[in-house]
């Protein structure tokens, strides 16, 4: 581990509050708090966690993560580590930006040079070092499908590496950096190789269906980008000032994938018009993956359920919101009330999509 640089004070603070770095807005302070704005500094801040023996919490956006109300024990290492740089290489282009870029502005710069790859991710809060953490993705597309390159320290041994996006272990909104390897690696930056002057990705159903209602036949990137923001807007899932559904980590849960008998199963439980139209979409050999906010809405949980200062979404049921003053635990027990109603209806189990920090959400009382 690089040893601290006794030339530049780390300037580590105490007692930061946490909840006005979240956009769900909950949880306590960081006992010790630092903003790293390079990666020699970064390195430095972890050592100097390690020399402590305190545990480390590496936070971008903050636009994926639940904090206990008690905070976090050790070092809260808040990453702004910034510059964006663009090489073209045979045809296509890499592009490579630190982790504590915003997400959104950078695919708004790669949508306007005719860049294409990540257009449909337009609209999704946080920063670019989270990306590869849950595989971003949206309308059809994710991050797994352009990476390149994601540049980190290993924390375990203090070296630089570089890994390529097939050592990633990505898959739907997961990847190596959720699963083996949770915390080993302090990302600095993120390449993805986009293709100058290339279509579109229209997948998506609802996207491609919006976009020929507007009468869009061969739709470019900017159109794009902007129809998928304003499909955003009308579900809540871009964060917009006087918004009602502005504090949540986005999709609370994630999409379930069953084998296909046990998707019947469900189908054979609601009525015959909803088992007509159930959302299921192939994911792998006998394995179809159903739709979390339709599952939640037929276990009798609808757009704006909940009494008090935590529930769900008025446009979106996917969606756990605090409408001010909540805490860390009421959003929590709200989360465990939503994938219990889902499990006793349906016998499946939601497995929730944000990162919990000092809380323990599989583990405890439901
Ligand atoms: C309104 C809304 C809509 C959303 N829509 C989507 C969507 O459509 N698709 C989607 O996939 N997600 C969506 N999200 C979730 C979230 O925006 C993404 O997961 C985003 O990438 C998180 O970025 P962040 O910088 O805020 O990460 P944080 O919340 O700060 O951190 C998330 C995790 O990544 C780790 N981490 C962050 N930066 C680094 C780094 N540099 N190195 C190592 N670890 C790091 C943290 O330790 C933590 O474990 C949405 C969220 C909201 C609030």
């Amino acid at each position: 581990m690089t040893a601290p640089d006794v030339d530049r004070p780390l300037a580590i603070q105490s007692d930061v509050p946490l909840a006005p770095l979240c956009t769900l807005g909950v949880g306590g302070a960081a006992r010790h708090y630092v903003v790293t704005r390079d990666a020699t500094h970064a390195a430095s801040a972890v050592a100097w966690a390690r020399e402590r023996s305190l545990p480390l919490f590496l936070l971008g956006g903050g636009s994926n993560v639940v904090i206990s109300d008690e905070g976090h024990p050790g070092l809260v290492v808040h990453l702004d580590l910034r510059g964006v740089s663009a090489v073209e290489e045979g045809g296509t282009v890499v592009v490579t930006a630190a982790s504590g870029e915003e997400w959104d502005p950078l695919v708004a710069h790669c949508v306007a040079r005719g860049w294409a790859g990540i257009e449909c991710l337009s609209g999704i809060p946080g920063r670019v070092g989270a990306t590869p953490i849950q595989n971003v993705g949206a309308y059809g597309q994710d991050v797994a499908e352009t990476v390149e390159r994601v540049d980190c320290i290993d924390l375990t041994t203090g070296a630089a590496v570089s890994l390529a996006g097939a050592e990633c272990g990505f898959a739907y909104r997961d990847s190596r950096f959720k699963r083996a390897d949770t915390g080993r690696f302090l990302i600095t930056s993120v390449s993805f190789r986009l293709r100058p002057g290339g279509s579109p990705a229209v997948r998506y159903a609802e996207l491609e269906r919006t976009l020929r209602e507007s009468g869009l036949a061969a739709p470019g990137l900017t159109d794009v980008r902007d129809t998928v923001i304003a499909l955003r807007r009308r579900k809540s899932m871009v964060i917009e000032r006087g918004d009602e559904n502005r504090r949540s980590v986005g999709s609370f849960f994630m999409n379930p994938t069953l084998a296909a008998d046990d998707a019947e199963r469900v189908r054979a439980q609601v009525e015959a018009r909803d088992a007509a139209t159930m959302p299921a979409f192939p994911a792998g050999p006998d394995r179809v993956k159903l739709s979390a906010a339709w599952l939640i809405e037929r276990a009798g949980l609808t757009r704006g359920h909940g009494e008090g200062a935590v529930g769900l979404s008025t446009r979106h049921t996917l969606a756990i919101v605090n409408r001010g003053g909540a805490t860390a635990r009421q959003v929590v027990e709200f989360a465990r009330m939503v994938r219990d109603r889902v499990h006793d209806r349906f016998r499946v189990a939601l497995r929730p999509e944000p990162v919990f920090v000092n809380l323990d959400f599989e583990g405890g009382p439901s």
